[in-house]
């Protein structure tokens, strides 16, 4: 699941609630899966 342009990805955490939007994803041959991960150390969780 590599980073999709237009992908909004937000903090689980209800205190912090620091919301993302990749402005340019990956290219179709990054294999990583990884979510990004928020300032405030929580990994981030896809919007929609
Ligand atoms: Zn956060």
């Amino acid at each position: 699941m590599a980073l999709k342009t237009g992908e909004r990805y937000r903090c689980p955490d209800e205190n912090c609630g620091c919301e993302i939007e990749v402005a340019k994803g990956a290219p179709p041959t990054c294999e990583g899966n990884q979510s990004p991960r928020c300032c405030c150390g929580k990994e981030m969780q896809k919007v929609g």
